[in-house]
């Protein structure tokens, strides 16, 4: 537990506490149970972010206004495991105390699991709310609702599954529909740029949008757009030209396609746009959420466009330019394949300023569903994953050639046995064309009978021959990935270790500042 807590039960209760009888329409009196299992620590004060329960609060505000009530207690166990047998959470146990006790109305929180994450606690919790049906309990996301039968079942199974993957898809789908307002705002405002706020086009500027799209797919430069843009008359709200880095994100926005995504505020404050493709939201699948207004390209005419984007930055890469200043031109190795080891939502990219430089890093983020419990610098891990895919795919070739090899080395096999039938068969059948033959035969049979085998003859050995061949192919061939693998686009890269690579685990980094291999999980896709 945090030694800051301003906001704990215990200095919650001095709020005045509605004790009149039924002067309706009475306020609910509601508490708000805040956690996170593992907050974010200052490396150097020690200090707790709390930014994860700050949020929580926020949310069960509004929602406890939703419900007509007020939070007049918060129940805050920042930083506490709940899957922890033994670890006790004071607030957790308070609640339970005050629920029973009626001192407050109910309670509200952002999801089960929050709550509980053990069949114990929820079972605590329902036996609670069956005793008093007038008790509210209520979730921000997960539609949990504890005053009914159905709810309490739902709570149970939320709570106990908190890391299964089907309760994160129910909740990636209340998020996603709850971040629709702020998903693909850029920086004209609320709404996106070529849309109205029913997510339908608003020309002359989607049209506008669309051919930027397209131009930048057949080889137009940032630049031309951005000229293009001012000669129409689009201006940025200081009336000056749409600055750069809006049209690279205007560009690059995954909305473009249809595609939804999601941009922590405080990944966006003061940080340059991130690059489209990094804000992609996935479903558990791995497939893109669609979103609900009209494309206005299709995928594969944004994915032109990115790749062209993309090679320009590696090259200009390559030059030894860094693209500094010209943020956004940014894409990560391990994009959607991480994920949380505590609450497995996929880990999104980002990069702080440490002493002037760039330093990239991925973190569990605190929307989208994330925890907020984790966050590890990129190099490290993006080196030791992409040297377990080249040493995995070098397997793979390997074990495919031999598994061909074997295969092919059998139809030979057969087929030579096969010819040397053949040959006793010819034999037999001209001996059988002789007058003193047992079973004799006329010439003009055993002419037929000949020709047939010899057909079959020349076949087999054709068959041999393409075999052969295709044996020392695969002897010789190593595969073009290997050859080429350093001259590959980062988004190429990722492309391909995506075929292999089905998500990989990142836990808590341990302490001190040695890579851990231990801390990383990585699930490879199975063959066949
Ligand atoms: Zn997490």
């Amino acid at each position: 537990m945090s030694t800051t807590r301003p906001l704990t039960s215990q200095n919650a209760t001095t709020l005045p506490l509605n004790d009149v009888e039924e002067e309706a329409p009475r306020v609910l009196q509601l508490g708000a149970y805040l956690r996170i299992s593992d907050d974010d620590r200052d490396p150097e004060t020690g200090e707790l972010s709390r930014e994860g329960v700050t949020n929580q609060l926020k949310e069960c505000h509004a929602l406890a206004a939703d419900l007509r009530g007020e939070i007049v207690r918060v129940y805050d166990d920042n930083d506490t495991s709940a899957s922890d047998p033994f670890i006790v959470r004071k607030d957790f146990e308070q609640l339970l105390k005050d629920l029973q006790a009626g001192i407050i109305d109910g309670f509200v929180f952002k999801h089960s699991d929050r709550v509980a994450r053990q069949a114990f606690d929820a079972a605590r919790v329902c036996q609670i709310f069956e005793r008093n049906d007038k008790l509210v309990g209520r979730a921000v996301t997960g539609g949990t609702d504890l005053s009914t039968d159905n709810g309490r079942a739902m709570f149970v199974m939320q709570a106990v599954m908190g890391g299964v993957e089907a309760s994160s898809i129910r909740r990636r789908k209340a998020d996603a529909n709850r971040h629709k307002a702020v998903d693909g705002k850029d920086h004209t405002g609320r709404r996106a740029w070529g849309w109205d706020e029913n997510g339908r086009l608003v020309q002359p500027y989607a049209e506008l949008r669309k051919k930027a799209i397209l131009d930048i797919g057949d080889g137009a430069t940032v630049s031309q757009i951005q000229a293009d843009w001012a000669e129409a008359g689009i201006l940025g709200k200081n009336g000056k030209p749409v600055l750069y880095k809006t049209v690279i994100l205007r560009i690059t926005h995954p909305r473009n396609c249809g595609y939804k995504a999601y941009m922590p505020t405080r990944e966006r404050r003061g940080n340059p746009p991130p690059w489209g493709p990094d804000i992609i939201m996935y479903d558990t699948k791995g497939k893109p959420v669609i979103g609900e207004w009209e494309r206005l390209v299709t995928p594969e005419q944004y994915w032109r466009a990115i790749r062209v984007l993309e090679k320009r930055k590696d090259a200009a890469k390559q030059k030894g330019q860094t693209g500094g200043s010209r943020p956004g031109h940014r894409t990560h190795l391990l994009s959607g394949l991480l994920r949380c080891g505590k609450c497995s939502t996929r880990l999104t990219a980002s990069a702080r300023t440490i002493k002037g430089e760039k330093v990239p890093f991925y973190r569990c983020p605190i929307t989208n569903n994330g925890c907020g419990g984790i966050t590890r610098s990129a190099a490290k891990l993006e080196e030791y994953v992409e040297e377990l895919y080249l040493e995995a795919f070098a397997k793979k070739i390997a074990r495919q050639a031999k598994r061909t090899g074997a295969t092919e080395t059998r139809k030979i096999t057969a087929a030579e046995s096969r010819l040397s039938e053949i040959s006793k068969e010819i034999e037999e059948v001209m001996a059988r064309r002789k007058p003193e033959a047992k079973r004799r035969i006329s010439t003009t049979q055993a002419l037929d009978l000949i020709s047939e085998l010899e057909e079959e003859r020349g076949k087999l050995r054709h068959q041999v021959r393409e075999l052969s061949a295709k044996i020392e192919e695969h002897r010789k061939t190593s595969p073009a990935l290997l050859k080429e693998w350093v001259d590959y686009t980062t988004d190429k890269k990722r492309h391909e270790m995506g075929k292999l690579i089905k998500a990989v685990i990142v836990e808590k980094a341990p302490r001190g500042r040695h890579f851990d291999p231990n801390s990383v999980d990585i699930g490879w896709v199975e063959e066949d």
